[in-house]
C-alpha cells in the first residue's frame, strides 16, 4: 500500500490507502493504464470526482485510476441541435454550465451534479425531472475484455433508474460521451412539479435556460446538495438509498404515503419519506456520521466518521426501514471494498 489516502479524492473524505496511483490527463495515458492493470490481474479501481464511491477504511490494495482528460468539442451541428463531445474527466457541472451559454438545451436541470461527465453515464444520472439517458446519443469506451475501443449506443448501455450496464461492473472505461442537445435559449419542457412550482409556473413549461440552471442550483443547495467544503452537510455521495421501486400489488399494503407510477405497473416510494417515518429525522447521528440536516436521504461524514460508521448508521437506517414497512432500501453508490 502507498501513503496515499484515499479520502483525499472523495467528496465522503472517507477511505484508506490506496496501492498505487496513477493520474491520466489524455484518454491514450488511461487506456494504457487500464491495459497495464489488466495485464497484471491487478484491481483496478477508476476514480473520476469520488462523489459515488464508498471506499472502506483498509483501502484499495490495487491500481488506482484517477481520471483528469478534460475537453468539450461540438462535433456535428445544424440548426435545430448540436452534437457535443465530452471527455470522460471533464467536470460535469462546468459542462453544463458551457451547454447553458452556448444556448444548449437539454441538460440544465442536471446543473450542480459533482463528478466528472464521463461517470454519468454509470449510473443514469438524474435530477429534477432530467437523466443523462435522455440527450446520450453515444458512450466511447475501452473494452478491458476485448482490448479494444468501441462507441456504445443509448440500447448497448442498458439505462434504468439509476442503472446501466457500466453499474457494478469494471469491464469499460468510459473515455467520452456525445450528447445531442437542442439549440434553444430555452430549457426542455419542466417534468419536476417542485421546480415547476420554484419557477413560478407548472409542469410542462419551458423557461430561459440560466434561469433553469439557477433554480436548480437554488434548490439544490438548500438541500446540502451542491459541494461546498465549509459544509458538512455536503460531506456525502448524495443520495445514499434510491428509491424503492415495488409492485403495485405489494404497494397496496402499505397504507397511505407519498409515491409515483415507475414502469410497468410498478411504484416508486420516496426513500426520504420512508426513512423519516420510520423514526431517522434529520441529523440522525451515529460516531462521527449523521444524516445531512439538510437532506434524509444523505448520510455525511461530520469530520471525525470512518466508512465502518457510516456503514453502521446506513444498516440502522435501512433495517428500521425494513421493521417498519418490510421495504428494503438498496444505496445508491459504488461500495468498494466494504458492504452494507
Ligand atoms: C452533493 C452530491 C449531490 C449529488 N447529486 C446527485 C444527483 O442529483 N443525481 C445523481 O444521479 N447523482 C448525484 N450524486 C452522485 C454523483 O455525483 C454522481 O453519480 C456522479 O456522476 C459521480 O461522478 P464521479 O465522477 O464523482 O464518479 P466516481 O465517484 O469517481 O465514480 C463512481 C463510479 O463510476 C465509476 N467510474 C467513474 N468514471 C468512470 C469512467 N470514466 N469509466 C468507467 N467507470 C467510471 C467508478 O469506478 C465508480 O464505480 C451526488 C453526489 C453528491 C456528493
Amino acid at each position: 500500500m502507498s501513503d496515499t489516502s484515499l479520502a483525499a479524492y472523495t467528496t465522503l473524505r472517507l477511505g484508506g490507502p490506496a496501492g498505487t496511483v496513477t493520474t491520466a490527463v489524455h484518454t491514450d495515458e488511461a487506456v494504457a493504464a487500464v491495459r497495464s492493470a489488466t495485464s497484471a490481474g491487478r484491481p483496478l479501481l477508476i476514480l473520476a470526482g469520488g462523489s459515488n464511491v464508498v471506499i472502506g477504511d483498509d483501502g484499495f490494495d490495487g491500481e488506482v485510476l484517477l481520471l483528469r482528460t478534460r475537453g468539450i468539442e461540438a462535433v456535428a451541428e445544424d440548426a435545430s441541435g448540436v452534437l457535443v463531445r465530452v471527455a470522460a474527466g471533464e467536470p460535469w457541472d462546468d459542462f453544463v454550465a458551457h451547454t447553458v451559454a452556448n444556448g444548449w438545451s437539454g441538460v440544465e436541470c442536471l446543473s450542480g451534479i459533482p463528478g466528472a461527465a464521463g461517470a454519468t453515464p454509470i449510473q443514469n444520472v438524474g435530477a429534477y425531472g432530467q437523466e443523462v439517458a435522455h440527450t446520450i446519443e453515444a458512450v466511447h469506451a475501452y473494452d478491458r475484455q476485448t482490448d479494444a475501443s468501441l462507441v456504445m449506443t443509448p440500447a448497448q448501455c442498458g439505462f434504468g433508474y439509476r442503472s446501466s450496464v457500466f453499474k457494478h461492473n469494471d469491464r469499460y472505461l468510459v473515455t467520452a460521451v456525445d450528447f445531442r442537445l437542442a439549440r434553444s435559449g430555452e430549457s426542455a419542457p419542466i417534468r419536476y412539479a417542485e421546480l415547476a412550482r420554484s419557477l413560478g409556473g407548472e409542469a410542462g413549461d419551458r423557461v430561459p435556460l440560466r434561469q433553469a440552471r439557477d433554480t436548480v442550483l437554488k434548490l439544490r443547495a438548500g438541500k446540502g446538495m451542491v459541494l461546498d467544503p465549509e459544509d458538512r452537510d455536503t460531506w456525502s455521495v448524495g443520495s445514499f438509498f434510491t428509491n424503492p421501486v415495488v409492485p403495485a400489488d405489494f404497494f397496496a399494503t402499505l397504507g397511505e404515503m407519498p409515491h409515483w407510477p415507475a414502469a410497468d405497473g410498478t411504484v416508486k416510494i420516496p426513500a426520504a419519506w420512508l426513512i423519516e417515518n420510520a423514526g431517522f429525522p434529520k441529523g440522525f447521528a451515529g460516531a462521527g456520521v449523521a444524516i445531512s440536516g439538510k437532506h434524509t436521504l444523505a448520510l455525511t461524514n461530520r469530520g471525525t466518521g470512518t466508512t465502518a460508521a457510516l456503514l453502521d448508521l446506513a444498516r440502522t437506517i435501512r433495517d428500521g426501514v425494513h421493521a417498519r414497512f418490510a421495504v428494503e432500501l438498496h444505496p445508491e453508490p459504488v461500495l468498494i471494498n466494504c458492504a452494507i
